[in-house]
């Protein structure tokens, strides 16, 4: 049975897409069958997995708007590590339709419904919003992973996402837990992050992932080439994070 992660935080450019990305292909490497769904219409899940996001239909929204069966929009990424459930900008429009049509909250997760003992792992990679996309990756989650800078505005908007937690479990997915917080892009050598991080830990305590990502130029690169840094750059400091994270999340399900 797959433990389904939701990658979120409605703040831009935190790591998200770097950690569904990475996290699926160390997870691969483990030996877990996982299938990564990007559910943002920036595609950058897609793009980095070596998928070229402008010339392939079907894609999530599709599979959304029930115009597609999930297995036909399926793809392999660039080196066949993991599956895809591609996106592209036509899921900007279907976020729109959506909102009309019956059950929209609960669209992602009657469409995983059948591939739940198929895959060990699914990622979602959501939108920097906490919008009807992002609701549908938590109705269909059974626990948020969620990235951050450690910076002053990072605990502030984490109020807002655990407060959006606490309304989607009161509402839509009662199941739905925190998996851990992530500290992405970290650099010990700034006091302000090493402030932050402890308080991270003070307040979360063991909900603050032991695994710390570090600030690598790697990780940055190998999107542009299509792959996970785990196989750009496997000895980078970047890879060797992301490895460590695969263990840890690995860890959690024992
Ligand atoms: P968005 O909110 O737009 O979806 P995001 O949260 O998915 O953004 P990413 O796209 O993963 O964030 O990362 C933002 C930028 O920072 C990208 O250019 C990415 O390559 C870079 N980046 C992410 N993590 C690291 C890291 N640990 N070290 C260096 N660069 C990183
Ligand atoms: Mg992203």
């Amino acid at each position: 049975m797959a433990k389904v992660l939701a990658i979120a935080n409605q703040k831009g450019g935190v790591g998200k897409t770097t950690t569904a990305i990475n996290l699926s292909a160390s997870l691969t490497l483990a030996s877990k069958k996982v299938l990564l769904i990007d559910l943002d219409p920036q595609g950058n899940a897609t793009t980095g997995s070596g998928i070229d996001k402008h010339s392939i239909s079907p894609t999530v929204y599709q599979v959304l708007l029930g115009q597609s069966k999930i297995n036909s929009a399926i793809r392999k990424s660039n080196e066949g590590q993991y599956d895809v459930l591609p996106a592209n900008r036509n899921l900007a429009g279907g976020e729109v339709e959506l909102v009309d049509i019956e059950n929209r909250e609960n669209r992602l997760k009657n469409a995983l419904h059948n591939l739940l003992d198929k895959y060990d792992y699914i990622l979602i990679d959501c939108p920097p919003a906490l919008s009807l996309l992002t609701v549908n990756g938590f109705t269909a989650a059974d626990a948020v992973m969620i990235p951050m800078q450690c910076e002053y505005y990072a605990l502030e908007g984490l109020r807002d996402l655990v407060e959006t937690i606490k309304r989607i479990r009161s509402s839509l997915n009662s199941g739905l837990k925190i998996e851990g917080l992530l500290r992405t892009m970290y650099d010990p050598r700034n006091s302000l992050t090493r402030q932050v991080s402890d308080d991270l830990e003070d307040h979360f305590g063991d909900k603050v992932y032991r695994t710390v990502i570090p600030r690598n130029v790697r990780l940055a690169e190998a999107p542009s080439h299509g792959l996970p840094v785990v196989a750009f750059d496997a000895s980078s400091r970047g890879a060797l994070a992301y490895l460590d994270l695969a263990r840890e999340v690995m860890g959690h399900n024992s």
